[in-house]
């Protein structure tokens, strides 16, 4: 396969060459195609596997249609610590570089107020650590009802840290109808639990 054939958005593959990357990774093959059909996807993978692609391109290549609102974010993607959003929203600004998206960074150790000005213009994307993102609902500033796609990042390290309950609230937070791409290194029963409540049947892809 190539990344040509996969259907991307032209902008997002102009990004991937000049990234230099020559043929998808297996996860990358895996789980594009059911995530550009809006299919959920359960993603299986380690880090250092372009898992980051995976979920980061078709998420880009399905929002370039259509504009951020004010205070709606149209995509979150939950990270377990600040490192790896912060990994995250690095490659979101690789491969949505030829694109208008636009995406803010919410983690503990910044001050609320320049996030809150990027979230008030309004984001395409926003990239956040839970209780972070939280943190933000509760103080009123944020609405995740024009979430149309969620991503959960490393599920398993959240389990660890402890992060579920706030997993689930937020599940609870976006719109039913939203699309999910779910991932974990590994599926400890806890996780099986969150993807059968959670994900409506998804692409498992195991690599
Ligand atoms: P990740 O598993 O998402 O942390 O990605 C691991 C590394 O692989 C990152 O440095 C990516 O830039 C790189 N990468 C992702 N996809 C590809 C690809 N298809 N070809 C070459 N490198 C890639």
């Amino acid at each position: 396969t190539k990344f040509s054939d996969l259907n991307l958005d032209p902008r997002v593959l102009t990004a991937i060459e000049d990234a230099g990357y020559e043929t998808p990774t297996p996860i990358q093959e895996g789980a594009i195609p059911p995530a550009l059909t809006g299919q959920d996807v359960l993603g299986i993978a380690q880090t250092g596997t372009g898992k980051t692609a995976s979920f980061t391109l078709p998420m880009i290549t399905l929002l370039s249609k259509g504009r951020a609102r004010a205070r709606m974010p149209r995509s979150l993607v939950l990270a377990p610590t600040r490192e790896l959003a912060a990994q995250v929203a690095e490659n979101f600004d690789v491969y949505a570089k030829h694109t208008k998206l636009t995406k803010a960074l919410l983690i503990g150790g910044v001050s609320f107020g320049e996030q809150d000005k990027l979230i008030d213009r309004g984001v395409d994307v926003l990239i956040a650590t839970p209780g972070r993102l939280l943190d933000h609902f509760e103080r009123g500033k944020l609405l995740l009802t024009g979430v149309q796609i969620m991503v959960v990042d490393e599920a398993d390290r959240m389990l660890d840290m402890g992060f579920i309950p706030d997993i689930e609230r937020i599940f609870q937070l976006t719109p039913f109808t939203r699309q999910t791409l779910f991932f974990s290194a590994t599926m400890p029963s806890e996780i099986e639990r969150l993807t059968n409540t959670f994900l409506s049947n998804p692409a498992r892809v195991e690599v």
